[in-house]
């Protein structure tokens, strides 16, 4: 059996607490490695030795810290395809789809090559009488990531890069179900230039995520995860006096207004919710039409495009619209969520629970489900599936539709699909939620602008990658400067202000 340790101090390290877990593959049920869950020992040695590492890393000049990235970005290339066969047979998204994955997280590395640049700090001249006054943005020291499933290649990225940058060391957690992806990352950072110590990969489960959360070297931590874990991380981590965002689960409504082309809406939502099998925090699970026969248009033609959809294992190629959900555990829950579905009364318009793989029996596939007549009560509208299926709310009017996402709990993505300029500004205008589409199913930012969810989605007041990754892995220091003639004028006792 394939075993799976750490990356410690730019080498691969067996894992010494003699626990392990199971790393499946989801096409076939079948266990492929198991990857071993740190002691707080073990979190501890790499922690130390990143701390040793980073003050030299820091000293580099930004412009050097960069070509590390622009390396990184051409290995990332290079070796794309393995990247993507791994991600997937981990994962059990399709190829494409693992590559997008890996292309959204070298996008934020291409961005991070403008550390230089967003490094810079502010000055001002003259502030007072022979005083310069400025501002520079310094790195933590070590800080940490603890990552989900659903992204192993692009989360981690999101938050490496940015943090590694800007002259921080980084431990990386990411999510036991998918290890091997991030261990790649870090051994081509490595050959990209990276001294050792300054990338760690330590995996592990809870014991690992409390070890860095008491950890009294770790100055911040970046969490991507479900809510409940979101809330703990940030609640504990904080209370140790750490920086910490935490961004969450999602249920993101799509909203189609009578007026909208229903070719392209039902396009979209044939993408943003069944692709991945859903599993993606910027999913759409909520599509609400306004108006009746808008519904009923709606449902006359989303109905037979989910029947058809392909699903298979990433190993079909590019035959394949999704595939399995990732673990056992998952697979029963969205069963478990569509059969509550359909017992509080929603109509089962598709149903994919019988969906079975030919050759394929053990794996965790599900067809994809569409509800219809779904109400604000049912749990399959309250909680996030987080698999292929789609719940129509229908709305008599915008009021109504846009009342509904704005009570959800989540925040994290919502789209109208209109053409009506005034009904799109006016939605994007009061809706209360991180990342908001205009014809746009999944309006996911891109490595430049920043990335995150409000309410139950987020936590902390700073965004993923952007402008704010850099001022999440950063803190100012501001200097006022004055060089006397050497004449002492003695001392003075009031607060200096500038009147
Ligand atoms: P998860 O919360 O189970 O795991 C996330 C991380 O937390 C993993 O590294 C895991 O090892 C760790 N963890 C799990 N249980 C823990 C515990 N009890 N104590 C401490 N740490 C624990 O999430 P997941 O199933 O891997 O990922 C899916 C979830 O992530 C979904 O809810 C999805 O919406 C969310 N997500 C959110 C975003 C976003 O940016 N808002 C992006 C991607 C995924």
């Amino acid at each position: 059996m394939k075993k799976i340790g750490h990356f410690i101090g730019g080498k691969h390290v067996e894992g010494t607490s003699g626990r392990f877990a199971d790393v499946y593959n989801p096409a076939t049920g079948e266990v492929q490695a198991q990857v071993a869950l740190a002691t707080r020992a073990e979190m501890r040695a790499a922690v130390e030795n990143a701390a040793a590492a980073q003050p030299a890393w820091a000293a580099q000049n930004p412009q050097k810290r960069a070509r590390v990235l622009m390396k990184f970005v051409d290995l990332l290339h290079r070796d794309m395809d393995k990247l993507a066969e791994a991600l997937s047979r981990e994962h059990g998204k399709t190829i494409p789809d693992a590559k997008g994955d890996v292309i959204r997280g070298l996008e934020v590395a291409e961005f991070c090559i403008g550390v230089p640049h967003l490094m810079k700090g502010e000055f001002t001249e003259g502030a007072g009488p022979g005083i310069d006054m400025y501002s520079m943005r310094q790195p933590l020291g070590v800080v940490a990531g603890i990552t989900p499933f659903n992204f192993p290649a692009m989360i981690p990225m999101w938050k490496f890069c940015p943090a590694i940058a800007a002259g921080n060391a980084f431990i990386l957690k990411p999510s036991e179900r998918d290890p091997s992806v991030p261990m790649m990352l870090a051994e081509l950072m490595l050959e990209a230039g990276l001294p050792a110590g300054i990338l760690n990969v330590v995996n592990g489960d809870k014991d690992s995520v409390d070890a860095i959360l008491d950890d009294e070297t770790i100055q911040a931590v970046g969490f991507v995860g479900s809510t409940a874990i979101a809330q703990y991380v940030y609640s504990r981590g904080c209370a140790a006096g750490k920086r910490v965002q935490c961004f969450g689960g999602a249920k993101n409504h799509m909203i189609i207004m009578p007026d909208a082309d229903m070719d392209q809406a039902v396009d979209a939502l044939i993408g943003a919710g069944y692709g991945a099998a859903g599993e993606r925090c910027m999913a759409i699970s909520v599509a609400v039409p306004v108006g009746e026969d808008t519904a009923n248009r709606l449902i006359e033609k989303l109905a037979p495009r989910v029947e058809a959809l392909k699903i298979g294992p990433y190993t079909a190629g590019n035959d394949v619209d999704f595939g399995p959900l990732v673990t056992k555990d998952a697979y029963t829950r969205v069963k478990g969520l569509v059969d509550k579905g359909v017992e509080q009364g929603a109509k089962l318009v598709v149903d994919g629970r019988n969906f079975k793989m030919q050759g394929y029996e053990n794996g965790y596939f599900i067809g994809g489900c569409l509800f219809d007549n779904v109400t604000k009560e049912m749990d399959i509208y309250k909680t996030e599936i987080f698999g292929p299926v789609l719940s129509v709310v229908r709305a008599k009017t915008y009021e109504e539709a846009i009342d509904l996402p704005m009570s959800h709990e989540y925040g994290n993505g919502a789209a109208i699909f209109t053409r009506d300029g005034d009904a799109a500004r006016d939605f994007s205008t009061r809706i209360n939620i991180g990342m908001v589409g205009i014809n746009v199913p999944i309006p996911v930012p891109l490595a430049y602008h920043t990335f995150g969810g409000w309410k139950k989605s987020g936590f902390g007041d700073l965004n993923q990658h952007g402008p704010d990754a850099f001022k999440f892995y950063t803190r100012t220091k501001t200097v006022t400067s004055r060089w006397p003639s050497g004449i002492k004028n003695g001392a003075e006792f009031v607060i200096p202000t500038m009147r």
